[in-house]
């Protein structure tokens, strides 16, 4: 059976205040913000600087190795957020719970202000699509800094990937087959077998 989860321009805005303002506090005394009741502190930063963490990166030690930092670090973020809504959303997991918790990572993305994405979920074949039919907000910033030869956003591929996988209890890895800052008018994240060398 084939899933499909989107957000509506209407969605994204009722997830932006949820997400972006009712599940975050405020702790005074140390100027910091938490987020859906996490212990993680959380923080505004612009998209252009987790863009840079891939762009400076590759000037030291070249592509590859800069795509892999930044995709292990989406990771974590993906596999954290989906543990965290997993843990809000209780009621709503009662029926078919990883399909759900996958398809809320779309409003959860949405809502944070990181794109408007549409996620396909293949069960029988296990692939699974996340398109972001605008772009994510690391390809826009990327886009304005020129035209790329490669994709912009490996932190968002490994963010979809440990998002997917604390989901569906899966192992994918993610490849962005189409970028913003490559000239392509969206970002496509694919899953695939291999991207990561496997341990054994
Ligand atoms: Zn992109």
């Amino acid at each position: 059976m084939k899933h499909r989860f989107t957000v509506t321009e209407k969605e994204s805005e009722a997830q932006f205040r949820r997400v972006s303002q009712d599940l975050l506090t405020h702790n005074p005394r140390q100027g910091v913000n938490y987020w859906g009741g996490a212990e993680y502190p959380t923080m505004l930063i612009w998209a252009g600087r987790i863009y840079d963490f891939l762009r400076v990166l590759e000037g030291i030690v070249g592509y590859h190795p800069a795509r892999m930092q930044s995709y292990l670090v989406g990771y974590t973020s993906g596999w954290n957020g989906a543990d965290v809504s997993a843990r809000l959303a209780t009621d709503a997991l009662a029926n078919d719970g990883k399909a759900r918790l996958l398809s809320s990572g779309s409003g959860i993305l949405s809502g944070a202000g990181w794109g408007r994405c549409e996620i396909e979920y293949d069960d029988v074949t296990g692939a699974v699509h996340w398109a972001f039919p605008e772009g994510t907000a690391i390809g826009l910033a990327a886009r304005q800094e020129g035209r790329r030869d490669k994709p912009a956003c490996p932190f968002v591929a490994g963010f979809v990937a440990g998002w997917t996988n604390r989901s569906l209890g899966t192992k994918n890895e993610f490849q962005e087959t189409e970028c913003l800052s490559k000239g392509d008018s969206r970002c496509v994240f694919e899953s695939v077998e291999y991207l990561r060398p496997k341990a054994d």
